[in-house]
């Protein structure tokens, strides 16, 4: 998968919090750190529907 930001690298990684992990997608290049929650939050923002389904599409590739 490829960062929005900076269409660099992103890895996969957990977060570990007192709740658990939160599995979490990392930019190697420009250290972006995405959830499906900022997914989810961003996808409220953005009025265009085309961009709404792609980061929702991304968003269940990240909790898949
Ligand atoms: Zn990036």
């Amino acid at each position: 998968m490829k960062c929005l930001r900076c269409h660099g690298l992103m890895v996969r990684e957990a977060i570990f919090t007192r709740e658990g992990g939160i599995p979490v997608s990392r930019c190697i290049q420009c250290g972006e750190i995405v959830d499906k929650v900022v997914i989810l939050n961003r996808c409220r923002t953005d009025f265009t529907l085309d961009r709404v389904v792609m980061r929702r599409r991304i968003a269940y590739r990240l909790i898949a």
